[in-house]
Order: structure tokens, then C-alpha cells, then sequence
């Protein structure tokens, strides 16, 4: 992998207001671009926007919000603040490598427990097993969710795509920790590739795993393909699987997202498969709300 550069910034706000066709109202992300680099990253859309590279130039740099946790604690504090559910990881992941060194994440997350504020996770790095004690602690005092994202386990496809990742049984491993430990933590199949990751075999293949290691829930998600992503995507396409490029043209000519008919069979056949494997929250520990007593005792 090549170097990447860290670029350590102060920032002015923690939280997002999101708009649009997503289930949550505020996103949080500790880091700007993500040094995962794959391939179908929605958010090299972004950093196009932004004026920023979105080709294979894209996680190279990433911005290290060194403020982010107290600038968090500040919004959390605000008279207004009405403790909605924050996503954090929408953007770029949380648990990328340069959480290793610069804890950011887990900065934020005791901000967050301190105030008992709920919110979900999602990631593809098994690095959030190190704050495993405050997620258990955060999901007895709100609602809590990790997702960890593994859209295939096919070892061509995950290599083509994610140049950057762990390996999906390495999340499949920490996904099955957390739910030992008690943390609803489920799959997000995405994205999900027509023609390549949509084989019926290969989502069998991620249900059936997801439910080995304890999976409480299985969601997916189909490619989409804004400006700056499109053409880094229909890039690796075209040197990895040559034979789908023309294909991957024609569906996304015109518009990001697929049409209903190409994502309804995909998602009936996920749905079936998950009931068909017994996809539930089977975790062996539920939390429960802790004791007013052992809140005030609790130095996060
Ligand atoms: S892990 Fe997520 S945020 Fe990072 S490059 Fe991959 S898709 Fe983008």
C-alpha cells in the first residue's frame, strides 16, 4: 500500500445534519477521507465536490479532526441537542488505520457514553474490537448498533475492490466478539455488485457466514455510482473485469443509483436467504439499563 500522509486539522463542528434518502439525521465522521481506498467508495463523490482527488490519489491524505471529541461534547451539551441517534462512519471509516494511532473514534464514543446518547457504527475494521468495554458500557445506557460491511467473501472480488481492508472473516471474527460481549451487531451487505457480488452462491456464502459468527441482523445495499466514484470504479473494472464493463455502462449511463427492478430481486433474495438461515439477535448477553447509582459511579 502506499504511504499515506496524515494531515492533522482542527475542525468547527463534529456533527452533520444529513438530508435525503438515509435513516438518520446527523452523521459523525473523526476522519476526513479514508485510507481504505476502495474502489466503489461513495465517497470519492465527495471529495470531488470538495475539489479534492477522487482517483486512485484518494486516501492517500486523510484529515485527522484532532478536535473532534471536544467539539462533539460541546454540541452535546447545547440546550437544543435532543439526543437523536448519531451514525458514525458514513462518510469515511471510523475504524481505519489511522484510529490505530490517533483514537479519535474512541474519543468520541466516551463522549457519547458520558451523555448516554445513542448511535450505530459502521465499519470494515476489526480495530473496533479495542473499544469493546465502551460500546457494551454505551449499549446499557441507548440504543446501540454496529454494522460491519462485507459485501462478499470472494477473495478476487474483495481484492479488486477493497485494496485497503482487512479481510472479511477478520470483521466476521470481531462481529462475532461483540456479540458475545452483548453489542447488537449485525452485516451490511454493500455494496452489492450486479453481475459480480449478486450471485445467489456468493450472498448465500456472506448470509450463511454472517450467521455463524452471530450476525443480528443482515442489511444490504446495491452499488451506486455518483461523479468521482463513477469513473474510478468503471476503471478497475475495466483492468480487473473487462467482461462486465459494458454492462456496468449501460446500467449506470444516466443516473447513480440502480432502478427498483435491478435492486428488488437482489433484496427479496437476502430477505429469503436471511429467514431461510435464522438471521435473529441471538446475542448471549442483552444489556440492561444500569443503576442510577453505578451511572454516577462510572469516570468515563
Ligand atoms: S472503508 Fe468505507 S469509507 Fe473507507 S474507502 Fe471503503 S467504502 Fe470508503
Amino acid at each position: 500500500m502506499s504511504h499515506v500522509h496524515y494531515q492533522e486539522v482542527t475542525c468547527r463542528s463534529a456533527l452533520n445534519q444529513v438530508r435525503g434518502r438515509v435513516p438518520f439525521r446527523w452523521s459523525l465522521n473523526p476522519y476526513g477521507a479514508c485510507s481504505h481506498r476502495c474502489a466503489f467508495c461513495y465517497a470519492r463523490a465527495y471529495a470531488r465536490r470538495a475539489d479534492r482527488p477522487s482517483d486512485e490519489r484518494y486516501g492517500q491524505t486523510v484529515r485527522v479532526k484532532l478536535n473532534v471529541a471536544d467539539m462533539l461534547a460541546g454540541e452535546l451539551a447545547r440546550p437544543g441537542w435532543r439526543h437523536e441517534s448519531i451514525a458514525i462512519g458514513t462518510a469515511t471509516d471510523p475504524y481505519q488505520p489511522a484510529e490505530g494511532r490517533y483514537r479519535l473514534t474512541h474519543a468520541c464514543l466516551e463522549r457519547l457514553v458520558a451523555v448516554s446518547n445513542p448511535f450505530s457504527i459502521t465499519t470494515r475494521g476489526p480495530l473496533v474490537v479495542r473499544d469493546i468495554d465502551l460500546l457494551v458500557e454505551a449499549s446499557r445506557r441507548a440504543a446501540v448498533s454496529v454494522a460491519f460491511s462485507v459485501p462478499t467473501l470472494d477473495e478476487r472480488i474483495w481484492r479488486a475492490t477493497e485494496p485497503g481492508t482487512a479481510p472479511p472473516r477478520q470483521r466476521l471474527r470481531a462481529l462475532g466478539m461483540l456479540i458475545e460481549a452483548g453489542v447488537r451487531t449485525g452485516v451490511f451487505v454493500a455494496p452489492v455488485l450486479p453481475r459480480l457480488s449478486d450471485r445467489p452462491e456468493l450472498l448465500e456464502q456472506v448470509v450463511i457466514a454472517a450467521r455463524e459468527a452471530g450476525a443480528a441482523f443482515v442489511w444490504m445495499e446495491m452499488l451506486h455510482l455518483k461523479p468521482g466514484s463513477r469513473e474510478h470504479f468503471l476503471a478497475m473494472l475495466a483492468e480487473q473485469f473487462p467482461e462486465q464493463l459494458p454492462l456496468y455502462q449501460r446500467l449506470y449511463a444516466r443516473r447513480a443509483y440502480l432502478p427498483a427492478s435491478e435492486i428488488a430481486p437482489v433484496r427479496a433474495r437476502l430477505n429469503e436467504l436471511s429467514r431461510r438461515h435464522g438471521i435473529a439477535d441471538r446475542r448471549s448477553f442483552r444489556p440492561a439499563p444500569p443503576k442510577p447509582e453505578r451511572q454516577l459511579r462510572l469516570a468515563l
